[in-house]
C-alpha cells in the first residue's frame, strides 16, 4: 500500500473552552473523493480549516504525504498542494474573474504552465471564459462558486478541500457544480468534500465519514452509507 495522501490521527480542535473536534481519525488515499457529512455545527468546517493550517489543533497529528504538517508555516500549505474552496466562496469581488484565477497561482512562477492551467479552467468552466473581464462581485452565486473552484485549481492542488459547494445554489446549478467535481476527480485530483446535501455528496464520493458533535461516528464506502438505514433517516430524508 502506498502512503495515504492525508492521515489524521486523534485530531482535537478547540475554540477557547469549546471543543469543536474531539479526537477524530481520517484517511484519504491518492485519487479518492471522500465526503464528510454531518449536521450544522458538527465540526466539519473546523476540520477543513485545521487541515489547511488556518487553525492550529490542540491535539493529535496530521500527516500529509507521510509528513507531519505541524511545522509547516501557514503560507506553505498551498505550495505543498493543499487547497481549500471555502464556504461562502471567499472570492475577491472587486477583481475580475481572470484576476481571481491568477490569484490562485500566486505561489507559482512557472508562467507557461500557469497559462495552460488557465485554459484548462476555462475548458471546465466555459462560462468563466465568457466573463473573464467581468468583476467577480457581479456574478451569480453559481458563477462565483466556479471562480472559487477555478482559483483553487490554479494552485495545482494534490488535495482539494471543498466546503459546502452547493450552498445557496439552485438545484440545476448544483448539478452542474457536481458534474465539474466529478470531472476534477477524474483528472486524478484527490478531494475531501464537506456537504449538507448528503445524498449528492455520497452519490459522488468513493467513501464517506459521518461527523456528529465533534466525533466521527461512522466511516464506510459511499454505497454502504447510502444503504444504511440510520443514515437514511438522519441525513437522507427517508
Ligand atoms: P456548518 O455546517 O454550520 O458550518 P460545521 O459542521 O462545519 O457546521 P463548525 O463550523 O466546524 O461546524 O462548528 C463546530 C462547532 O464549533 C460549533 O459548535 C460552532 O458553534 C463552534 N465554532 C465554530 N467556529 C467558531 C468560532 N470561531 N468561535 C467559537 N466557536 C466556534
Amino acid at each position: 500500500m502506498s502512503t495515504p495522501l492525508l492521515q489524521v490521527k486523534d485530531l482535537k480542535v478547540a475554540y477557547g473552552g469549546i471543543q469543536a473536534v474531539k479526537g477524530i481519525d481520517l484517511q484519504i488515499n491518492q485519487g479518492e473523493l471522500v465526503a464528510l457529512i454531518g449536521a450544522n455545527g458538527a465540526g466539519k468546517t473546523t476540520t477543513l480549516k485545521t487541515l489547511v493550517g488556518m487553525i492550529k489543533p490542540v491535539g493529535g497529528e496530521i500527516l500529509y504525504d507521510g509528513q507531519p504538517t505541524a511545522r509547516l508555516p501557514s503560507y506553505a500549505y498551498v505550495k505543498h498542494g493543499l487547497a481549500m474552496v471555502p464556504e461562502g466562496r471567499g472570492i475577491f469581488s472587486r477583481l475580475t474573474v481572470e484576476e481571481n484565477l491568477q490569484m490562485g497561482a500566486y505561489t507559482r512562477d512557472d508562467k507557461a504552465d500557469i497559462a495552460i492551467d488557465m485554459e484548462r479552467v476555462y475548458q471546465l468552466f466555459p462560462r468563466l471564459k465568457e466573463r473573464q473581464k467581468q468583476l467577480a462581485g457581479t456574478l451569480s452565486g453559481g458563477e462565483q462558486q466556479m471562480v472559487a473552484m477555478g482559483r483553487a485549481i490554479m494552485s495545482r492542488p494534490r488535495l482539494l478541500l471543498l466546503d459546502e459547494p452547493s450552498m445557496g445554489l439552485a438545484p440545476i446549478i448544483v448539478q452542474k457544480i457536481f458534474e465539474i467535481i466529478r470531472m476534477i476527480a477524474a483528472e486524478g485530483v484527490t478531494m475531501l468534500l464537506v456537504e449538507q446535501n448528503a445524498r449528492l455528496a455520497l452519490q459522488t464520493a468513493n467513501r464517506g465519514y459521518v461527523m456528529e458533535s465533534g466525533k466521527i461516528t461512522l466511516a464506510d464506502t459511499a454505497t454502504n452509507l447510502l444503504a444504511n438505514e440510520s443514515i437514511q433517516h438522519a441525513y437522507l430524508g427517508e
